[in-house]
């Protein structure tokens, strides 16, 4: 199922697209979502980022040849930072490019959707926990980063985490071919099995630190080839099974 958070006039809700349609669900993805048993025309309704979530917690260095270019390796355990729920937008909504930074990157990267609540989740229960995957972009001010020597900032801004357009529920993400690219131009191109920690190596560890929360989400790290973004461009992330994320790069209002 590709389950959506859309926009169709004054009305929020959460859906199931099927084919150019999309199935309104009663409740949230969490509980037995009940279809409504209406239809309305996908082309009629505005995506929103498929989830609120909590946290998102994200991974570093979790791809060898990225984590090269950044001048290290991949670390023996997983590289975790936070990104605030207010860094979440959605499909085609606008990156604000912030005036307080000259060098902002794109991180094509896999989201994983947390299910249910997971405190200490051993790797091999962890697929119950995983409602599903989705594309994101660790969107990251490179300058700020490096300047004050830990992350916060420099990956925090409003709008410095897309995620959708939608959590795809039934995939294998062992091995999916993974694009970035701007302006229709490929930037980072790589397969999810080249992960150094896969996603439920990291429900694991992420779990036995802090509990997940239903609609939390896992960036899972970038793969080689991040580069900068100017205001204007069009940048998309495409994983193989899920579909495509495109934002546009605007100015700070
Ligand atoms: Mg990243």
């Amino acid at each position: 199922m590709k389950l959506v958070r859309f926009r169709h006039g004054s009305r929020i809700a959460t859906g199931a697209v099927q084919g150019d349609y999309l199935r309104p669900l009663a409740g949230t993805f969490f509980e037995n979502p009940v279809p409504t048993g209406e239809e309305i025309p996908l082309a009629d309704v505005r995506l929103l980022a498929p989830v609120l979530p909590s946290k998102v917690v994200a991974v570093g260095r979790n791809y060898a040849e990225h984590a090269q270019e950044m001048g290290g390796d991949v670390p023996e355990e997983p590289v975790l930072f936070l990104k605030p729920s207010t860094s979440v937008i959605g499909p085609g909504d606008p990156i604000p490019y912030p005036p307080i930074s000259s060098r902002v990157d794109h991180e094509g990267e896999l989201a994983v959707v947390v299910g249910r609540l997971a405190r200490r989740v051993p790797a091999e229960e962890a697929g119950r926990f995983i409602l599903g995957f989705t594309c994101g972009n660790d969107v990251t001010a490179r300058d700020l980063q490096a300047k004050d020597g830990q992350w916060t900032r420099g990956k925090g801004f409003d709008g410095f985490c897309p995620l959708g357009p939608w959590i795809e529920t039934e995939l294998d993400p062992s091995d999916l071919a993974i694009e970035c690219r701007v302006n229709g131009d490929p930037r980072q191109t790589a397969r999810t099995s080249q992960l150094a920690f896969g996603p439920n190596a990291l429900v694991e560890f992420i779990s036995a630190v802090m509990t997940l929360l239903p609609g939390d989400v896992i960036l899972t790290g970038t793969p080689a080839g991040v580069g900068p973004l100017q205001i204007g461009d069009k940048v998309e992330v495409e994983i193989e099974g899920i579909g495509v994320l495109q934002n546009e790069v605007v100015p700070s209002a």
